[in-house]
């Protein structure tokens, strides 16, 4: 063999083993999605009676989400992974607790991504319980899913994974995350914030934020989707009414309100959307999978973006 031939031989057997740990990089990514399935089921159980914030079922769920950053290898912060907070609002004194655990950039430790999915719902009203499969029990799953493909394929920017409480009480807990934050304020460059995922009749995913922050939305068409996946811009000005601006509507507005960057992942309200039929058994299994391997590339793209930008963007 010529040296030419060598290297030539050398280039094909290297390029051949890229294309099998791109692959299986994929691979891991579907695998950890259709395997986050069995957090919607656990975390929207009737056993734990809705998650309502500061009941026995909402820490069942808490203890559920520690187990599973221990599994994921996240790294506590301070003393662990849960964060109590108390807020005093006009009905009631509300004791809830962020779980939040992460990993370590390895090129840029102090550039971070916050992804956030908040964990509680609603509870028990008249006697029915409220399990919140789609709201939030699919957000949390998927992040799950992002933390353990992301313990196999390290970030070059830290990720946090914070697990939020009491979402339904009025964003309170990503209040306390950035009154509190766990890495300075000003390092954090985008929040991805993830809320109802698992069921679209229509299989479209919106990705609210970029009417704020358009750099995001090239970043995000960029990243390679199943056929069966619509991605959709928008619900993030006012222009369609109130109601159809999401830009406050979950734990992401708190960010915003801080400066800070944000996209939600999440489906438009359907007919279980705050009812006690939204249940396991409602999950569309394919959109949520899809809809999470998409969303754990589109972090890895977003961390790449961040790895490669000096300055934050605002
Ligand atoms: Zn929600």
């Amino acid at each position: 063999m010529t040296t030419t031939a060598l290297l030539r031989a050398f280039l094909l057997i290297s390029q051949l083993a890229l294309a099998v740990s791109c692959a299986q990089s994929q691979q891991q990514s579907e695998d950890f999605a259709r395997a986050s399935l069995e957090h919607i089921r656990v975390l929207a159980a009737d056993s734990l009676q809705g998650r309502e914030t500061g009941t026995p079922g909402n820490r069942m769920a808490m203890e559920y989400i520690e187990q599973e950053f221990r599994a994921a290898g996240l790294a506590p912060v301070d003393s662990g992974y849960r964060h109590a907070f108390t807020v005093d609002t006009d009905e009631a004194t509300v004791h809830g607790a962020n779980l939040i655990g992460l990993i370590r950039g390895t090129k840029y430790p102090d550039r971070a991504i916050v992804i956030t999915a908040h964990y509680d719902h609603v509870g028990v009203r008249d006697g029915q319980i409220y399990n919140g499969a789609d709201d939030n029990a699919s957000g949390v799953a998927g992040l799950l899913a992002a933390a353990h493909w992301f313990h196999r394929h390290a970030p070059a920017t830290t990720l946090i994974f914070a697990a939020l409480d009491a979402e339904e009480k009025g964003l309170l807990g990503a209040t306390a995350l950035l009154k509190h934050p766990p890495v300075p304020l000003e390092q954090i460059r985008l929040n991805i914030n993830l809320d109802m995922i698992s069921r679209s009749s229509k299989k479209e995913l919106y990705a609210a934020g970029t009417a704020h922050y358009p750099w995001l939305k090239p970043l995000l068409t960029s990243v390679a989707r199943p056929d069966s996946l619509r991605l959709l811009f928008g619900h993030d000005t006012p222009e369609h009414g109130a109601q159809h601006d999401w830009t406050l509507a979950s734990d992401h507005g708190v960010f915003h309100q801080h400066g800070i960057p944000f996209i939600y992942f999440g489906v438009e309200d359907h007919e279980d959307y705050h009812k006690p039929s939204d249940d396991f058994s409602k999950t569309d299994r394919v959109f949520f999978i899809d809809a999470v391997h998409f969303i754990t590339r589109a972090i890895a793209k977003l961390d790449a973006h961040i790895a490669g930008d000096p300055v934050p963007q605002r």
